[in-house]
């Protein structure tokens, strides 16, 4: 018997939240309503009562805070070269200039030393990112900020559901906290097919959030409108903040159930593979992705290929984006961030998603000891 394709994720998606999506769509008001209100406060909620707006990607919150905090032209910010692309690219899209600073081969998150040594006179912010959900040292990274003057925008797009030192991501850390962003893409711990939220810090307008995210309109009470900022068309639609609020439910679930699925990956993959393996923590991360490194001159298209015969899904997130066209016609080069690009060319994903029974890890880790071998 041949078993069906494992992808390397997957949503789970309940049938109350199908149901309740096919009542927004026979309500008469499928863009953004009251859903997008009662998802906004569940969030809210979720972050400790801090103000939240949602946004019809994680990419259109960054650039929003990024201009909430006033970062344009002559302006740098510091971030990581392994990373999902539109970290960086929304530096340039507000007209500043991105910097990079090296991973820490444990975490894979930006080095924070080194982020310090990096920080000069025109540095106006730094995005780390949490990747695969391990967050960075929310301690050291605020102590760093404040130290130097500089906004903290967490691009927390992979570590909803994710804690450090028992507070979730998303709460405060530091002086009053900062921006965090979250995505909703598909491949998110919590979805809404499409979407992001953007957790403000106390000092932000809230007003002028909402003009950013819709064309910069405000209304009055009298029926009468003003354009004052340039804003976009950034907003969320009722029917996904409703897959949003179903998702909301399980979180706690879906947190369990991945930490679960990674234990049983470190028990189950045979260590004379020579793998090298994420950092074990089982508390702070919430394993948005299990990511293993191949074994040196291992080619990893072939191993890719070989995992896909045995009907299982990887994934490559990220090679050093520093290394794509956009950013080797800015200067950057090979050599320029050695663990990164270390990391970002030996990187894989292997399938971990809440629905994902014990009996698949087993699978995966049969298959990479055959694919392994089979490509030698
Ligand atoms: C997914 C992701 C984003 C972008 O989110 P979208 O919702 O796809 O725009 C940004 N940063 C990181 C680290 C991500 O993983």
């Amino acid at each position: 018997m041949t078993l069906p394709f494992l992808p390397f994720t997957r949503p789970t998606i309940d049938e109350d939240t199908i149901a309740e999506v096919a009542n927004v769509l026979r309500s008469g008001w499928i863009t953004s309503g009251p859903k997008v209100q009662a998802f906004e406060a569940a969030l809210s909620d979720y972050c400790g009562g801090r103000p939240v707006r949602v946004f019809n990607s994680g990419t259109a919150t960054l650039e929003i805070a990024l201009r909430l905090a006033k970062v344009g032209a002559g302006d740098t910010v510091i971030t990581t070269p392994l990373t999902w692309v539109a970290t960086a690219n929304v530096i340039l899209e507000v007209g500043a200039t991105p910097v990079f600073v090296d991973i820490d081969p444990i975490t894979r998150n930006i080095d924070l030393d080194q982020l310090e040594s990096a920080i000069t006179s025109t540095t106006k912010a730094v995005i780390p990112i949490d990747l695969a959900g391990l967050p960075v040292d929310r301690d050291r990274l605020y102590t760093i900020a404040d130290t130097h003057g500089l906004r903290v925008i967490e691009d927390a797009a992979q570590s909803f559901g994710a804690s450090w030192k028992g507070k979730r991501i998303g709460h405060s850390f530091g002086n009053g906290g900062d921006f965090v962003s979250f995505s909703f893409h598909a491949n998110k711990n919590l979805t809404t097919s499409e979407g992001g939220a953007l957790v403000l810090p106390a000092d932000v307008d809230t007003g002028l959030c909402e003009r950013l995210r819709l064309q910069g309109v405000q209304r009055f009470p009298d029926g009468s409108m003003d354009v004052d900022v340039l804003g976009g068309k950034f907003n969320l639609t009722d029917i996904a903040a409703t897959i949003g609020l179903g998702q909301m439910k399980h979180i706690e679930s879906f947190t369990t159930r991945r930490r679960e699925l990674a234990q049983r990956y470190f028990a189950r993959i045979d260590p004379s593979l020579g793998l090298e393996l994420p950092m074990a923590d089982f508390s702070n991360n919430n394993w948005h992705m299990f990511q293993v490194l191949l074994p040196a001159g291992t080619n990893r298209g072939k191993f890719i290929a070989a995992m896909k015969q045995r009907g299982i899904g990887v994934g490559v997130h990220y090679p050093a984006l520093h290394l794509f066209s956009l950013y080797r016609a800015r200067g950057f080069k090979e050599g320029d961030f050695p663990q990164a690009e270390r990391v970002g060319a030996a990187i894989v994903t292997l399938p971990l998603f809440p629905a994902m029974p014990d009996s698949d890890v087993d699978r995966v880790c049969s298959a990479l000891s055959t694919s392994l071998q089979e490509i030698e």
